[in-house]
């Protein structure tokens, strides 16, 4: 039985970079992927294929402006959706290709198989063919990640009622998507097709999109979509999806109790993800999982075994690639006997619709609901020079900082590049900034970061100069 100091189990964002940064602190280590491609969700059916998608429809979506800056198209513009699909997928490969190699090139030993624990040192591979190899582990890292998650009513047949993973790889132009859960995910796809010329309607639960974001960008990024022609039912409880033929039919109730009736040729159900354990056998290691199906993690994200820690989607907290991440160099770490830290609350969130969104910290909802006394600068994209030059006029920044020691608390943008632009807000907070601060710091001319500095000028002393 071959024997390692480190299994990281899963090889998602979260279990490959913790792999690497394992091996960089010189532990002898091994990753278990039950699929072929590396890269977990994000890299194959998450993040970068999404963005492929939203980056290809957005070319369709600028060409709508060129005839304003003076270039003339002749002819029709076609759509290839499945060189589009294609590109998408040679993206995803050479992503994927890319961990391969990085894994070669630290020396972690990969197998291919579904990881299960036999105790809490001795962990299962069962590969394709049925075969069981066994593996010794001094610590193990579980890093399993999530699925899509679904409504107890909805029958998923993945051809017509699809989640993101079959949105991803449509073969045709839905006529109209109804997109189930206006979140990240069902805006990003549902945007990507609206673009292609789909009709698209969100039905949303809550009172409005991106319910966990800051009220100001909901409403601003609703403008916007509305404007560019996508069809919102918020508060609207979604009470069957049904599918006769091609025909997509979804039943809704508002808040006066009434029921509504979409019908269409897809629908997309983006209602969250699940963390994922199936197979895993936690319970022969002791591994204790919470009522929400997480794998249980202490502050050190070490699991009811000492020796077995938890990351990524498949424990508590933000599903997102960059929080596993970070994680993953965490747990590397502690086990190194290092002493790393997460701040949570400076982890980023970025929707990559067009205009982008993207926040970090406490929202204005957050803030009252804590009785903290703020103040707030905002500055709206369009006295932009940056923006007018280019014509990416929608969208704003807000700064809300301490009312009285000026901090900054939290920064939400909306917007052009609006998810490179909150690298500034996180670094800024991470060395706990001042409005004034960042108000002092020269923004070069023309930048879309300029909008940051003045929304900072008018979170100091309502003092913003370009407007
Ligand atoms: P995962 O990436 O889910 O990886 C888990 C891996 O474990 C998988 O490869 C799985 O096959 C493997 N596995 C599971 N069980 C076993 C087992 N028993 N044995 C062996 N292998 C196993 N996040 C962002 O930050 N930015 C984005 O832009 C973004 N876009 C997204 C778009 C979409 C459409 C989706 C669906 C998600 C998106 N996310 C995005 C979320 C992001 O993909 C996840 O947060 C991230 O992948 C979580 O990483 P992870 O390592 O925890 O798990």
């Amino acid at each position: 039985m071959s024997s390692f100091d480190v299994v990281v189990i899963g090889s998602g964002p979260g279990g490959y970079i913790s792999a690497i940064r394992c091996a960089q602190l010189g532990f002898n280590t091994a990753i278990i992927e039950k699929y072929a491609a590396l890269g977990g969700t994000c890299l194959n059916v998450g993040c970068i294929p999404s963005k492929a998608l939203l980056s290809s429809s957005h070319h369709l979506e600028e060409m709508a402006h060129f005839a304003e800056h003076g270039i003339e198209i002749p002819g029709d513009v076609k759509i290839n959706i499945e060189k589009m699909i294609a590109r998408k997928q040679e993206v995803v490969d050479q992503t994927v290709a890319g961990v391969k190699y990085l894994m070669g090139k630290n020396k972690i030993t990969v197998f291919e198989g579904v990881g299960s624990f036999e105790s809490a040192t001795v962990l299962q591979v069962t590969k394709a063919d049925g075969t069981v190899e066994k593996i010794e582990a001094k610590n193990t890292i579980i890093a399993t990640g999530s699925k899509p998650s679904s409504l107890p009513f909805i029958t998923l047949d993945k051809e017509r009622i699809i989640t993101s993973t079959e949105a991803l790889k449509l073969k045709e132009v839905p006529k109209h998507l109804i997109v189930i859960g206006g979140g990240v995910i069902g805006l990003e796809l549902g945007q990507v097709y609206l673009r292609l010329g789909a009709q698209v309607s969100v039905v949303e639960f809550a009172d409005r999109v991106l319910p966990g974001m800051d009220a100001t960008l909901s409403k601003e990024l609703t403008k916007v979509l509305k404007k560019q022609g996508m069809k919102f039912y918020v508060s609207h409880k979604v009470q069957a999806v049904k599918r006769a033929g091609d025909v997509v039919t979804v039943e809704a109730e508002n808040k006066k109790g009434e029921i509504i009736t979409l019908e269409g040729d897809y629908a997309l159900v983006s209602v969250g993800r699940r963390p994922y354990t199936d197979g895993l056998n936690a319970d022969k290691a002791g591994v204790k999982l919470t009522d929400r199906g997480q794998v249980e993690v202490n502050d050190h994200l070490q699991t009811s075994v000492p020796n077995i820690y938890a990351i990524g989607d498949v424990v508590r907290g933000a599903m997102l690639a960059h929080k596993a991440e970070e994680e993953g160099v965490m747990v590397a770490e502690l086990i190194a006997g290092q002493k790393p830290h997460i701040d949570y609350n400076l982890i980023p969130g970025v929707v990559y619709t067009w205009p982008e969104v993207s926040a970090v910290g406490k929202t204005e909802e957050q803030l009252k609901e804590a009785g903290v006394a703020y103040k707030m600068g905002s500055f709206p994209f369009k006295a932009l020079g940056r923006a007018r030059a280019s014509g990416d006029l929608d969208g704003l920044v807000k700064v809300l900082a301490d009312a009285t020691t000026d901090e900054v608390l939290g920064i939400h943008i909306i917007g052009a590049r609006a998810a490179d632009l909150i690298a500034e807000a996180v670094t800024a907070m991470e060395f706990r900034a001042s409005a004034e601060d960042i108000s002092r710091m020269s923004h070069a001319h023309p930048t879309f970061a300029e909008a940051l500095k003045e929304a900072a000028l008018a979170a100091t002393d309502n003092r913003a100069l370009n407007i």
